[in-house]
């Protein structure tokens, strides 16, 4: 801060300041004339030398009106000059040497380096990150390839169908297996809904059967040992398949169906039930198979109250055929005689080989009327069958006698029952054979 005559009043050395006062020589105005000039000459302003930069503004500090004087170096004087509010000025205003703005700009050049130093520390930072992420990103994709190869050779090689379903049912993928035994290309099915297209609900017993179903509403591995998969052709296809909920990241997004094609087990399972319960010369029913269906529909004659009868079928003097023609032809009366059993009863009826030449006759809500009555008519077809065998100029023919029982009061067991039908055979024989005894 400078007064008017050229001294500072406020200066950065305190050497400097108050001059005027204390008769020092040191004015600002002298030592910078030709910026002081240019101080008086201008209210404001800024000047720059090279080696000095100086700025300034001028300051009235008298209030309005206000007088002064200029003063006097003796102790007790007269002021030589009266001074007006708007003569009355200091300039204040900075002064910073080259030394100073080198300083300045050097703290710049400074700044300005380790700002692009730490610029490019991040920049070269931030690349390797991203090098880093591009090349795990990269690493990622050749691994998942890989997995998927292999995936794909292990679904393509497996000798189990393998298919995977969306959340909504709808056919993700199927491996080759499943494309063989459905005759259904990937590309096909892909993308629609597999109830419809290859396992309709009418394929299974009842909705609350369906394996498929319950899975995916249980969330838990179902099994079916005995479905039914229709084929692009339209046959189906008898499988047993477990389907299994599929979870990515513990929520349910669809089914994992595996399958086998069961065609064959089936065929052999059956043949081996058939062998169980069938008699292997006649294919009736065998003795102990006779006996379960015997007991079954005996249980719902009981349950229901309805009839039940049954019929003991005894062919007569069956020994001589044997001894004139020979066990071959005996064999061959019996074939002829248990299909035209197995043709005169009805499905849910059971005619069975009970013993070596007595067939069993079940029949089911048949009353011993009924029973009579079909015993007559079989008795009558027998008596007219003409049995060719091959050799023999006439064609034999045999007769039969039956005795007829049906469930009543008397019986408890099904085995009683059997009894009475005996006792009604026996009766048949002994007043002559070829005939009907109830
Ligand atoms: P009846 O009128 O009193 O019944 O006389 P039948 O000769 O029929 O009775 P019997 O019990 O004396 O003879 C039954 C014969 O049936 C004896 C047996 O050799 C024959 N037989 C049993 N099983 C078979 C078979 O599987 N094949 C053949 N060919 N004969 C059989
Ligand atoms: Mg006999
Ligand atoms: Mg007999």
């Amino acid at each position: 801060m400078i007064n008017a005559e050229g001294y500072w009043i406020v200066a950065g050395d305190s050497a400097l300041e108050w001059g005027f006062m204390l008769d020092r020589n040191k004015r600002f105005s002298l030592l910078f004339p030709e910026i002081w000039q240019q101080f008086l000459n201008n209210s404001v302003g800024q000047v720059s030398t090279g080696e000095h930069i100086f700025s300034w503004k001028t300051v009235y500090p008298l209030s309005s009106h206000a007088i002064s004087s200029s003063g006097s170096i003796e102790p007790i004087g007269q002021s030589n000059q009266v001074i007006l509010d708007h003569q009355y000025f200091w300039k204040v205003g900075t002064h910073v040497t080259s030394r100073i703005v080198r300083k300045w700009r050097e703290q710049e050049v400074y700044s300005a380096l380790s700002l692009f130093l730490m610029i490019s520390v991040l920049a070269l930072f931030g690349n390797l990150l991203l090098a880093k992420s591009r090349l795990r990103e990269q690493l990622n994709q050749s691994e998942l390839a890989s997995s998927e190869r292999l995936l794909n050779i292990i679904t393509s090689e497996l000798a189990e169908g393998l298919i995977v379903l969306d959340a909504k049912g709808r056919l993700r993928m199927m491996n080759r297996e499943a494309q063989r035994l459905l005759g259904w290309s990937e590309d096909e099915l892909v993308g629609k809904d597999f109830h419809q297209q290859v396992h309709p609900l009418r394929a299974c017993k009842s909705k609350q059967d369906c394996a498929l179903l319950l899975a995916a509403n249980r969330g838990m591995i179902q099994t079916d040992d005995d479905a039914v998969f229709f084929c692009r052709d339209g046959s189906s296809r008898a499988l047993a398949y477990s389907a299994a909920p599929m979870l990515i990241d513990d929520r349910q997004s669809g089914l994992i169906l595996t399958f086998q094609d069961i065609t064959e087990q089936k065929k052999a399972k059956e043949q081996l039930i058939h062998l169980a319960t069938h008699d292997p010369l006649t294919g009736l029913s065998n003795r102990r198979a006779s006996e379960l269906r015997l007991q079954e529909l005996y249980d719902l004659s009981e349950r229901y109250n309805k009839p039940l009868s049954v019929c003991m079928v005894d062919i007569d003097y069956f020994k001589k055929v044997n001894d004139s023609y020979g066990h071959l032809v005996g064999d061959l009366v019996l074939r002829r005689i248990a299909k035209c059993l197995l043709d005169s009863t009805r499905r849910v009826d059971c005619a069975g080989r009970y013993g070596g030449e007595e067939f069993l006759l079940i029949l089911a809500e048949t009353s011993v009327q009924g029973a009579l009555q079909l015993g007559e008519l079989l008795r009558k077809r027998v008596e007219q069958l003409l049995i060719e065998v091959e050799g023999l100029e006439d064609a034999l023919s045999v007769t039969i006698s039956i005795g007829v029982a049906e469930n009543n009061l008397q019986c408890s067991n099904p085995d009683q029952l059997i009894k009475q039908a005996d006792d009604a055979l026996y009766r048949a024989k002994k007043e002559g054979r070829n005939r009907v005894c109830g």
